[in-house]
């Protein structure tokens, strides 16, 4: 039986392009967290631990009607974490695998911490199929757009997972 490894070294080698598949777990060496199962995600977030509210309750467009200040100091806390974080090398040797093919290289990721781009990796190569965020939509639409959340700077008190200024860059 062929060692894993040499076999996908053998199909790097005869491949004509590179499509990177990412999730959570591509993360995890830049030291970000998975938020896999209750337990990981409570590990992250305390405060909403104690309020028995799981990921998919505060990622979530109705947590914004119910919870606003919850739910900001959640996504701010988690937008000024990414923003800190830098990726780890592996991001810069599949950029430099990618770009020595024939027909480069191109990412789809359900990962919305713009990691990729941060690693140099250009914004038209990398979809986004969760979104990203580094930008801000309004939970009605009424602009039909996204725009860049670089104006938020985020205040998150971190024991109640509560953001303490106005949210900013709103339109
Ligand atoms: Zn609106």
């Amino acid at each position: 039986m062929t060692d894993p490894y040499d076999r996908a070294r053998d199909w790097l080698e005869s491949a004509d392009g590179l499509l990177i598949t990412a999730g959570a777990g591509m993360g995890i060496d830049s030291g970000l967290p998975d938020f896999r199962g209750p337990g990981g995600f409570w590990a992250v977030y305390p405060a909403l631990a104690k309020a028995r509210m799981d990921f998919t309750r505060i990622a979530n467009p109705s947590a914004f009607a119910s919870d606003p200040e919850l739910a900001w100091g959640f996504y701010g806390h988690r937008l000024q974490l990414y923003r800190d974080t830098l990726p780890h090398a592996g991001f810069a040797r599949l950029l430099a695998l990618g770009q020595q093919l024939p027909h480069g290289l191109r990412v789809f990721t359900s990962n919305v911490d713009g990691q990729f781009q941060k690693a140099d990796f250009s914004t038209a190569s990398v979809c986004e199929v969760h979104g990203s965020i580094h930008h801000l939509q309004c939970t009605e639409n009424c602009k039909g757009r996204i725009w860049p959340a670089d104006g938020f700077l985020p205040r998150v008190d971190t024991s109640s997972c509560r953001l303490l200024n106005e949210p900013k860059n709103l339109s």
